[in-house]
């Protein structure tokens, strides 16, 4: 039987995009690439207007702390650094001219020795080095994950639950790169010390499984989970739960538990880094909804706009009500399609938003019932609404994990997830005060 958690929700899956293989664009004219793409501190810029650079050269180094450099993705001269829109709202980023040349930094080499050879110090420098940062949208920067699981992690787990609707981009590259997803497993394995790996995979991708047992065939360190499909079973800890039976405690991470989770998308970047000597200069985006005339997936440069990733779909069929970075769950709405793709952005959705009503909470329960923190969701609305953050803090706000279940299920169309968000930006700057 599939192995699961308690709670959680079944939306309408929408993935129409499973069997669309992955297709590489190139970029356009202009990028405009952000330096902030990472959970941390902003990059600092080491270029200036005019300078001419070249595909996966670094624009901005990484800052002090935790932060991650930026590097190019095209070849082409450095137009403006300014600020402007981004998935997560605004920020400076680099405008570069594309010249259409495509010419790659000729520093970026594979990696000079065998792995087997490479202390785990050197081989999370080059990590850090390449910006490569989790794909799976959290985008907390992977040098600093590996360092806090070093000797802590037994388990290493692959992330390939994919549990939002319409996103399809982890499936269709676990299908299309399986050796190479593996391979950088290997690397990641190598530096944290794991005992064994597990991928984890929901049994609507049973096709992503059957690829990866045959791959992994004959080794005892790797094993395959099938997962049912459920929303948001992708969601650390809800994969914790379900695979290793453990709770994390509040305020603390899957590495405090002997667990390392990382996306599988993160895990081919790395397999880049190494054999390839690419940075973190493109990414893979499922571009769907029911506004799209041909949803598809697509290896996007980073700092395109969304507008012209829509245009490589074949544009828009209808005006969109809602233009999203992510899935529909737990994306972020944008105001523009000038948004420029980021290493956060793992699908890009149009889609024609559906009726709700929005009334008074009836009491239902629904969301509780939903709920895979085991939170009480409508006491968070009653609290926020009431400007009560006192009360918000007894009923464990910050547990929540922002998954949108809620909301999903409420039939008064509440929006609950949005009053949770406001109510832990408050709590957050009581705190700083
Ligand atoms: S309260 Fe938080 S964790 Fe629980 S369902 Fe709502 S968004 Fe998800
Ligand atoms: S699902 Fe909506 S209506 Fe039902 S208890 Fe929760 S907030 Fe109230």
């Amino acid at each position: 039987m599939a192995l699961t958690f308690r709670g959680g929700i079944h939306p309408e899956e929408n993935k129409v995009t499973k069997d669309s293989p992955i297709r590489a664009i190139a970029a356009r004219n202009f990028v405009r690439i952000p330096l902030s793409q990472h959970i941390g501190a902003p990059a600092v810029p080491v270029v200036k207007v005019g300078d001419r650079v070249l595909r996966g050269a670094v624009i901005a180094e990484a800052a002090e702390g935790l932060s991650c450099p930026i590097h190019s993705s095209v070849s082409g001269k450095v137009l403006a650094i300014e600020r402007g829109t981004t998935p997560r709202g605004e920020g400076v980023g680099i405008v570069i001219e594309n010249d259409h040349m495509d010419e790659t930094d000729p520093s970026l080499v594979p990696w000079h020795k065998p792995i087997a050879q490479s202390t785990p110090e050197e081989l999370i420098a080059c990590i850090k080095e390449k910006g490569i940062v989790g794909l799976g949208g959290a985008t907390f920067p992977l040098w600093a994950k590996l360092n806090s699981g070093r000797g802590k992690a037994e388990r290493l787990i692959i992330n390939v639950a994919e549990c939002e609707p319409y996103l399809t981009s982890n499936h269709r590259l676990v299908l299309e790169k399986t050796r190479e997803v593996v391979d950088g497993v290997k690397i990641l394995l190598y530096i944290l010390g794991a005992e064994k790996c597990i991928f984890a995979v929901e049994d609507n991708k049973e096709d992503a499984a059957d690829a990866l047992q045959t791959v992994l065939q004959g080794s005892d360190h790797f094993a395959v989970a099938v997962l049912k499909t459920k929303y948001p079973q992708g969601d650390e800890r809800q994969l914790i739960r379900a695979l290793l039976g453990k709770e994390i405690p509040k305020g603390k991470l899957p590495a405090d538990v002997g667990a390392v989770i990382i996306n599988a998308e993160t895990c081919w970047a790395v397999y880049r880094a190494f054999v390839e000597g690419m940075p973190c200069v493109e990414r893979v985006v499922t571009v769907s909804g029911d506004c799209v005339r041909t949803p598809a997936n697509l290896l996007v440069p980073i700092g395109m706009s969304f507008g012209e990733v829509l245009e490589a779909c074949g544009g828009l069929a209808c005006q969109p009500e809602k233009l999203i970075s992510g899935g529909p769950m737990m994306g972020t709405a944008q105001w523009t399609a000038d948004t420029p793709v980021t290493r956060g952005v793992g699908g890009i959705l149009a889609i024609t938003a559906e009726e709700k009503k929005t009334g008074n909470c009836i009491h239902c329960g629904r969301c509780v019932r939903a709920c895979p923190m085991h939170l009480m969701p409508l006491e968070f609305y009653r609290a926020i609404q009431g400007g009560n953050l006192d009360d918000a803090e007894y009923y464990n706000i910050t547990s929540c994990s922002e998954c949108g279940s809620c909301t999903f299920v409420c039939p008064a169309g509440i929006p609950i997830l949005q009053n949770i968000r406001i109510g832990k930006d408050n709590l957050r700057n009581r705190l700083k005060k």
